[in-house]
């Protein structure tokens, strides 16, 4: 056992899923999998399943190929029973013959993994007639959404490993090359500064930049432009880096500047304002209204952040209204942006974490305009 995988997780989804009033959990490969048990399940058409029952037990159904993966992940060493289904086999029935036996009959109602294929759902929902399905995630949240310090600390070495990368983006980025062809060389080093998986690379130069979610294109970059570098994926053990800096070839154009130096000052606000007591949405405010009072705010077109942990984007959500009261050990971004269509943007991305006295901020490299 890890100081990641604690001991009792599992008896607190027990606990939690009979708080909601739900027989058991179904949880295919993903984050929720994982918290449970350690094993980093591959999302596959065969179903892999845990099982978790309000009464208390629980076992891991996987394909019997896959057995031998599973025993030797750390759920292997949890005191979890592993059933393989053969192959050609009904694993829902496998499934559902084990709902019965631990909840003496069909269950009434079971909670499904949010991001569970629709075709297990609805292969759940033909073999488990009259049960009702709901979402597990409102379950799983409740565990996940308050870090414990190991953790915290996973997300560091993450957040470390990503700020390692864009300390050394000028060495990739140059007037001429393509953003596919920067891309390219970050998503390397984002695996050898140690993310198990570059999940996401997005280089938005000139008017990209201004496409929050652009990812990469053969654009050829152009001197004096603004570049979006948003950038991060799972370590190893599971937990995420997101961060996002700006570059500029040469001198900003001097709009660019400007509003750049609202969204440092935004960025710089929000992230003072969090502690707990303070709601989601007050985060949001406090980074909203100093790019409206500027002028931006038509041009900032998303919330101010996302939760982070085994998921990339997971609860809480930083967004305008939310009354969501945050507290010691969430962790999530800080992420504004300005976005001119046709011209270029700006966004600023850092993890925090609340603490019991205001935020640890966990990204380290430096958020002015980084002049190549
Ligand atoms: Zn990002
Ligand atoms: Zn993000």
């Amino acid at each position: 056992m890890t100081d990641l995988l604690q001991a009792g997780r599992l008896e607190r989804a027990h606990k939690a899923t009979a708080e909601a009033g739900l027989d058991a959990l179904l949880l295919t490969p993903g984050a929720d999998l994982r918290y449970l048990t350690g094993y980093d399940a591959h999302p596959l058409e065969r179903l892999t399943c845990l099982v978790v029952t309000a009464s208390g037990s629980a076992a891991l159904v996987v394909p019997e190929l896959e057995k031998a993966a599973a025993e030797a992940s750390p759920a292997g060493e949890l005191d979890l029973p592993i059933v393989a289904w053969p192959e050609g086999g009904d694993a829902y029935a496998v499934v559902r013959d084990l709902l019965r036996d631990a909840c003496g009959g069909a269950p009434g109602q079971v909670g499904i993994a949010n991001r569970m294929w629709a075709e297990q759902a609805l292969a759940f929902a033909a073999a488990l007639p009259g049960t009702e399905q709901a979402l597990a995630g409102p379950v799983l949240r409740e565990l996940r959404v308050r870090k414990s310090p190991a953790e915290v600390e996973a997300l560091r070495r993450a957040a470390h490993a990503i700020d390692a990368v864009h300390d050394r983006v000028g060495e990739w980025l140059r007037a001429g090359r393509t953003e596919a062809e920067v891309g390219r060389d970050i998503a390397e080093a984002i695996l050898d500064h140690g993310h198990a998986e570059a999940a996401f690379v997005i280089v938005g130069s000139g008017p990209n930049g201004a496409s929050p979610h652009h990812a990469l294109s053969d654009r050829v970059i152009g001197p004096g432009e603004p570049v979006v570098v948003d950038i991060g994926g799972p370590m190893p053990d599971g937990y995420c880096s997101d961060s996002t800096r700006v570059y500029c070839l040469g001198d900003p154009p001097p709009e660019f500047a400007a509003y750049y130096a609202v969204l440092l000052d935004a960025q710089e606000q929000a992230c003072a304002a969090v502690r707990p007591g303070v709601t989601a949405g007050e985060v949001d405010a406090a980074c909203r209204e100093p790019i409206a009072a500027a002028g931006y705010g038509e041009y900032f077109i998303h919330r101010t952040g996302h939760g982070i942990g085994l998921d990339g984007h997971e609860e809480p959500y930083v967004i305008g209204g939310s009354g969501e009261i945050l507290e010691s050990g969430m962790a999530f971004s800080i992420e504004p942006g300005i976005y001119l269509p046709g011209r270029h943007g700006a966004r600023i991305e850092d993890i925090v974490v609340c603490t019991e006295s205001g935020v640890d901020r966990l990204n380290r490299s430096p958020r002015e305009l980084v002049i190549l």
